[in-house]
């Protein structure tokens, strides 16, 4: 039989990254095979009923029906299969055993290391066993970390039916990386109580607290005239942008803010003499915060038109997201559950703010109260990416305990 982890290792190997430019649902074929021709099948071998595709929003979907006639909710979990925007070919996972605290060498050719110094979070993981890359893709256990836990949760729920439960539903869903993956959800297929991502890092990470989220998009308008002949006519779109940016207060951006404090974060801008454009974000845990945010970005294209006397530029406030804890603090229970099932497996939750936003603040929204909890995964999105698999066995264990009524 096939153990999680060597689940894992064969499902990482398979590039499922999702693209941002892309207009198909999903957004790559790539996820489209793997939920198919892998998830599904997969989860039909475990013994999960009633497993769907859905082609219309990219989910695989599974439920275990309840077990007992005692009142007990019906719980979803949820993961997503695609990676983030990082190489995804010829993932090459390699397995440390009792990790002994020093460098890690991830490819000797080229001379590709995990520092301590760079990375002094390994030093937690002295003892146990890790996965990490070959130093030239990312790993993609985030999330097939959280695909993999739920599925052996699963697998050992259907194994030992001594196991009380009401009705457990599970999601495996695409293009959670370039956010907009959760938009389609269907939350009508997945009548649940309440559910979990299984996303967040490090073990008792339990996560119900996100940002509001908008993009802002500044168009600005110049006009290109010969330098020579420019004298009060120029409007130079370069200049534009720093004044707009030079706007926003200095201290409010994500290099400079922690825990709480929300933030504009100017992600890239493209400018000439006589047009440009710059793309923002805005972030604030705080609903009035946030508000008072969006307001003052506009209030500032406003202040510059004022000072050129004309309109030099426009902007495009969209909101993308918002806090879940507006849900949730109506339903704390779903809260208590994760952290008493922590607790049960030996665990110390840690319960902080996300400083980012998950498929959770989206489908809370649309009804199903949805914490995020811990994969054991670290140095997400990049090469230094690692999964622990001590730490995953606990996200398994973290499973099983919140659907067992038993507590
Ligand atoms: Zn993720």
């Amino acid at each position: 039989m096939e153990t999680m982890v060597q689940r894992f290792i064969r499902y990482v190997r398979i590039n499922t990254r999702s693209d941002e430019h892309s207009t198909t649902v999903p957004s790559t074929q790539s996820q489209v095979d793997f939920a198919k021709q892998v998830l599904v099948p997969d989860l039909e071998a475990i013994g999960v009923d009633h497993v769907m595709y859905n082609k219309e929003n990219g989910f695989v979907i599974g439920t275990i029906n309840a077990n007992t006639d005692e009142p007990a909710p019906s719980i979803g979990f949820i993961a997503h299969m695609d990676t983030a925007d990082y190489n995804a070919d010829n993932i090459n996972p390699r397995i440390i055993e009792h990790y002994d605290g020093t460098d890690i060498c991830l490819n000797e050719e080229k001379g590709i290391y995990s520092r301590i110094s760079d990375f002094p979070n390994l030093t937690n993981y002295i003892g146990k066993s890790l996965i990490v890359t070959d130093g030239l893709t990312l790993l993609g256990g985030d999330d097939k970390a959280g695909i993999c836990e739920i599925m052996e949760a699963l697998r050992y729920i259907k194994e030992h039916p001594e196991i009380k439960h009401g009705k457990i539903m599970c999601a495996f869903g695409p293009d959670e990386e370039i956010g907009i993956g959760a938009d389609r959800f269907d939350v009508s297929q997945f009548p649940v109580d309440y559910a979990y991502t299984i996303d967040s890092e490090s073990i008792g990470h339990l996560e119900y607290e996100t940002f509001n989220a908008a993009s802002g998009t500044v168009i600005l308008k110049g006009i290109s005239v010969h330098p020579g002949a420019a004298k009060d006519i120029m409007i130079n779109c370069s200049k534009l942008a720093m004044e707009f940016d030079a706007m926003l207060p200095g201290a409010a951006v994500p290099e400079h803010t922690s825990g709480r404090e929300g933030f504009f974060m100017l992600t890239s801008m493209d400018t000439q003499i006589d047009t440009g454009t710059m793309n923002y974000i805005i972030r604030d845990h705080d609903k009035q915060l946030f508000e008072a945010k969006k307001t003052f970005f506009t209030q500032a294209a406003r202040s510059l038109n004022d000072r050129y006397g004309r309109e030099v530029c426009e902007v495009i406030v969209k909101d993308q997201y918002y806090n879940m804890y507006e849900v949730i603090k109506d339903h704390m229970e779903c809260v208590e559950v994760a952290k008493a099932a922590m607790v049960k497996a030996g665990i110390t939750p840690i319960c902080a703010p996300i400083r980012g936003g998950t498929d959770g603040s989206k489908i809370s929204f649309m009804g199903i109260p949805t914490p995020n909890i811990f994969t054991g995964v670290e140095n997400l999105h990049g090469r230094h990416e690692f999964a622990c698999i001590d730490d995953m066995e606990k996200a398994v264990e973290v499973i099983i305990n919140i659907v067992n009524i038993d507590k």
